[in-house]
């Protein structure tokens, strides 16, 4: 720790944010000259991206000041008092104001009710009860304080909400004529409070008010005369100070950063809630299919993806029963060391010729199939070009490339185009959905290789929602295009929809597996699947290809489906097993769904970061087992409860 260098040229900066008049965020610096522009920066974007609201007026201040103007001070020591409520929490303030040696303590607590709508904080004279801040709606602020940064310190874009009231409260302390400090933030979620004063240090009382509690305020504690209560008031707002020695772990503070560290979590998860964006577990009590079990009701399952009810299909329980028998539970080891079996290589081999494939390579889940695979075939010298609609498994694969990723309009073939033609020449891969997961839609297959060989670029779709789904007998997109065109380089897909069990697949010819089985680290490291998964897929390839009628019952469900939704005056339509019913708002769209559940139906609405903001949607998953009654009367359902929510919503709108 050094104190800021007698040459450099000083600023103070200041922010305050508000939305709709009121304050939502602020926050202020003393820094040197060279990081003015990256903390303006920060706090700007602070301002814009508060979790109370985005702010409708920024005020940025910048004054120069100078260097003997600074008074440097030695942060409080520090404390920390545990609770188990509000009572007791006040009753400990109760205590330590008595230890400082103040009087009218009951009342003292009383009056702190007052300080909640106040902006600043209360001055109060302990022996009179006199409110001695000029303007009692305003207060008193402390300003001009920072602590002591590092050299070379990073900039944090968080607010250090702890680190600030110790900076505050070690300024308060330090001003003539105050004896202590009583705070309480008005943050919501934040019930920690403090107590602080030059002979007690900073006593941190973790609870002085319940959860969701927005009730807030601060009183600084007056000793002197009456004549000198400007002085006092002086340098709280304009005497510059920086707080030497706040939070070094020799100080005997390790315990509270230690608490500290991970409190940014109880902010992003607070903003989650309020966006709407939260998420949290459902339970299922019993196997997946067209019906289930939940919180002791059976529902229409509208929500899956196994899109062929091979979870339950006795033929696939039993070899897998026969092969959990016969070689138990795990695999025992990665396939290149222990995890090999006749079961896996059983079932790539059955993979590759469903998919008329050379050869087929098997990964533990889907996912990593897109992680390892993509991460393989390109490095940061890449360029990959993938769709914009394209599944987060593949959007993580390409950050893990470290190459340079090229997003394209969804499906559009054109601009496709024209973004590989504008990074040419390069060493390139193009990737996308065959069925967008989301949408339902099916990629432009034909126009899609022939791009990759016009441009000499490796092409790579992901089946995960056409293996099983589309397709004559359920091959997927190849056979969905009727075999008119090549296949692209590397077909990707997951066992974990319509095949019903885990895993994923990558087929190609002899030299993309074997280069994977080499290269590609989440097939290296990771235990292979257990031998019973494995079974299972592999009896489920067997039953697609003996009973193609399961696939035509399922494309004849979705179209009857989007029929009878249309019947209802919902605009859908979809080729494949997933329905999108668009809904836009995100909190209507929770609304339909929960409504949706009420009534007996499981389904799922899907929301930001999974689709756009303002794009959440039901995602209907249609399975081959769904009767047409099912179907009918869910379309109608749905219908009039989608009607209902928006209705409310207007008329809510219209009360407002
Ligand atoms: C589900 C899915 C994956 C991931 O597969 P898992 O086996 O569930 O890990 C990959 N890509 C797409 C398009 C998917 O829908």
């Amino acid at each position: 720790m050094k104190e800021l260098e007698m040459d450099k040229e000083l600023y103070s900066l200041k922010m305050r944010a508000d939305c709709e008049n009121t304050h939502v965020s602020g926050a202020e610096k003393i820094i040197e000259k060279e990081d003015v522009k990256s903390y303006a920066m920060s706090l700007l974007k602070r301002g814009l991206e508060h979790p109370r609201g985005s702010a409708d007026f920024i005020n940025l201040k910048l004054e120069r000041i100078e260097q003997e103007e600074i008074l440097y001070l030695p942060a409080l020591p520090i404390s920390t008092v545990d609770v188990k409520d509000a009572r007791e929490g006040w009753e400990e303030i109760a205590a330590r104001l008595k230890e400082i040696g103040i009087k009218r303590v009951p009342e003292i607590i009383e009056l702190f009710q007052k300080t909640h709508s106040m902006r600043g904080a209360m001055l109060l004279d302990i022996h009179t009860l006199e409110r001695l801040e000029k303007d009692e709606k305003r207060g008193i602020r402390a300003t001009y304080m920072d602590w002591e940064r590092k050299k070379g310190e990073k900039i944090s874009e968080e607010k250090n909400h702890f680190l600030e009231a110790i900076v505050l409260a070690t300024k308060v302390a330090h001003a003539p004529g105050i004896v202590g400090e009583i705070c309480m933030s008005d943050d919501p979620d934040y019930v920690t409070g403090y107590i602080s004063s030059k002979k007690i240090g900073y006593v941190r009382i973790t609870k002085l008010k319940e959860v969701g509690n927005p009730a807030g305020g601060r009183i600084f504690l007056y000793d002197g005369e009456k004549t000198d209560v400007e002085k006092t008031i002086a340098f709280l707002e304009k005497q510059k100070v920086i707080v030497q020695n706040v939070l070094l772990p020799e100080n005997g503070n390790s315990s509270i950063m230690d608490e500290n560290k991970l409190s940014f979590l109880d902010h992003e998860l607070a903003r989650l809630r309020k966006e709407n964006l939260y998420r949290s577990l459902k339970r299922l009590d019993s196997a997946q299919g067209s019906h289930v079990l939940w919180q002791g009701r059976d529902m229409l399952m509208l929500a899956s993806n196994s899109y062929l009810d091979m979870i339950s299909n006795p033929r696939v329980r039993e070899y897998s029963k026969k092969v959990l028998e016969e070689y138990g539970a795990g695999s025992g080891g990665s396939r290149l060391t222990t995890g090999n079996t006749r079961i896996h290589e059983q079932l790539e081999e059955k993979i590759a010729k469903f998919k008329h494939a050379k050869k087929a390579i098997v990964f533990n889940t889907g996912y990593v199939a897109n992680l390892a695979t993509i991460a393989a075939f390109a490095d940061k010298d890449s360029v990959i070009f993938s769709d914009e609609l394209n599944h987060a498994s593949i959007i993580d694969g390409c950050r893990l490339s470290r190459g340079k990723i090229v997003i394209y309009a969804h499906n559009d073939m054109e601009d496709l185009e024209r973004k590989i033609k504008e990074n040419l020449p390069c060493k390139g891969l193009m990737v996308s959905d065959a069925v967008f997961s989301m949408d339902g839609d099916i990629l432009n297959l034909p126009k899609f290789v022939a791009l990759g060989k016009k441009y000499g670029l490796i092409t790579m779709i992901d089946e995960a929602h056409a293996t099983g789904v589309i397709g004559a007998t359920g091959q997927g997109i190849w056979e969905h295009f009727s075999f008119s065109c090549d296949q692209p380089d590397i077909i990707m897909g997951t066992l974990s929809k319509a095949i019903g069990s885990e895993g994923g697949y990558v087929c190609g010819d002899e030299r993309i597996v074997e280069y994977l089985i080499n290269k590609a680290r989440g097939y290296i490291f990771s235990t292979s699947l257990s031998p019973a998964t494995v079974a299972a897929a592999y009896e489920a390839f067997c039953i697609l290809e003996e009973e193609p009628e399961l696939v035509r019952n399922l494309q004849e469900n979705t179209k009857f489906f989007c029929d009878m939704l249309r019947e209802n005056g919902i605009g859908a339509d979809s080729e494949t097993a997933i329905v999108p019913i668009i809904i836009g708002d995100e909190g209507q769209a929770v609304l339909v769904q929960e409504r949706l559940m009420e009534k007996g139906y499981y389904i799922s609405a899907i929301r930001y970061p999974t689709v756009g903001k303002g794009q959440a949607r039901l995602r209907v998953a249609l399975m081959a087992s769904h009767t047409k009654e099912e179907l009918k009367e869910a379309a109608k359902t749905i219908a009039e409860t989608i009607e209902q929510v928006k209705c409310d919503h207007r008329e809510d709108k219209a009360r407002l």
